[in-house]
């Protein structure tokens, strides 16, 4: 991991506002850790262009990220941030530059580090001091700097400590720390070291669909040999999804069949997809059957959907009337699924009771 220093700063709108947004937003990169924030500072604007005070922080990161691909998330979060900026020195609401990357240098047309301007500011190298590690390999210069710019008339003043609301992952992690002695467990001892952590991160993963509630990853297309409305189906779709009552994995089998209208339909492994999208969230059985139904009447508007999902319960499995290896059988039917019972019989016959 290399150790990246930033300057951030910000004086337009709610200038701490936006700083905190963007510290935000590089603490959720997965491939940024944001290890240190400086405290608030206030700062006068230098460079003659009549404005309002910025607010400045340093940040310390670490990260595998290559420097070139690190601007770029860096730029793209000003961009996110609408950051405006009219005139060069101008005011705009929000600024992050690159002060170090690890003891590089880097001269390329994008990007020069360390930061050109830098040994001029006090803005940059005083909340820079709150972040370094004892390594830092320019302490001694940075400080003569300070030194030097003090006389020099540029005002600087510490309004605040740098407080933040936790991460997601920072809240899950202290939530899985709290389990573990709960229970009885020592958090601390070797083997448990690292779950919090994964822990979070696998909720990440398969919870990733409770904050992204519309599946809009399909393309449909237009087929002329489906304009005689005969059943497509999909078997056999693996899924794994957590139950809402216990937080425990319920997985297995769902079998799919519509019947298209006009010629349209979906790429077949974007039912899967679908599938996936369905299950990755706090669910119960019952509704990633309707739910996988009715997305697909709502986006294929068919002559008829079925759903059938097959799913085994660790919650009934693992804990309380532990009924081992019990299949529970969800059914869900619109349109011609609905009214046609022969019709219904056909798909159900192509579908394989579930077994492991
Ligand atoms: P200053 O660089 O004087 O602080 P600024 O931050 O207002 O000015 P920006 O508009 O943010 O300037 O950046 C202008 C260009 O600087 C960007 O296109 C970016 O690619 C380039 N750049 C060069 N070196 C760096 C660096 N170390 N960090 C961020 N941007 C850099
Ligand atoms: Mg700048
Ligand atoms: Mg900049």
């Amino acid at each position: 991991m290399i150790k990246v220093y930033l300057s951030l700063g910000s004086n337009l709108g709610n200038r701490l506002a936006y700083l905190k947004e963007a510290v935000k937003r590089l603490a959720e990169d997965p491939q940024i850790e944001v290890e240190k924030v400086s405290r608030v500072y206030e700062t006068s604007p230098v460079g003659g262009v009549e404005q309002g005070a910025f607010l400045n922080i340093a940040v310390r990161l670490s990260t595998l990220l290559p420097p070139l691909d690190l601007l770029d998330r860096m730029q793209k979060i000003e961009q996110d941030l609408k950051r405006e900026r009219l005139v060069h020195w101008g005011p705009r609401t929000i600024d992050l530059d690159m002060l170090y990357y690890g003891d590089q240098t880097i001269e390329h047309e994008r990007l020069i580090v360390p930061h050109k301007e830098m040994y001029k500011r006090l803005f940059v190298l005083v909340p820079l001091t709150d972040v370094w590690t004892d390594e830092f390999f320019c302490q001694e210069e940075v400080l003569n700097t300070i030194i030097q710019l003090k006389g020099e008339k540029q005002e600087i003043q510490c309004i605040g400590e740098w407080t933040m609301e936790k991460t997601k992952q920072e809240r899950i992690e202290a939530a899985v720390r709290e389990i573990l002695s709960a229970v009885g467990e020592d958090p601390n001892r070797e083997g448990l070291l690292e779950t919090p952590k994964r822990v979070a991160k696998m909720y990440d993963e398969i919870l990733a669909s409770t904050t992204e509630k519309e599946f809009t990853n399909y393309k449909l297309f237009e087929s002329e040999t489906a304009q005689n409305a005969q059943m497509v189906s999909v078997n056999d779709i693996p899924f794994y999804s957590m139950c809402e009552h216990h937080m425990l994995p319920f997985f297995g089998k769902v079998h799919v069949a519509y019947i298209p209208k006009a010629g349209r339909i979906i790429g077949l492994s974007k039912i899967p997809r679908l599938v996936d999208h369905v299950s990755r969230q706090l669910n119960l059985q019952e509704r990633i059957t309707k739910d996988i139904a009715d997305t697909l009447e709502d986006i294929l508007d068919p002559y008829g959907v079925a759903v059938v999902v097959d799913a085994r319960h660790m919650c009934v499995e693992m804990r309380g009337v532990k009924k081992t290896n019990s299949v529970t059988r969800t059914t869900f039917f619109t349109g011609e699924f609905d009214r046609d019972r022969d019709l219904r019989k056909e798909f159900l016959q192509t579908v394989n009771r579930y077994r492991d």
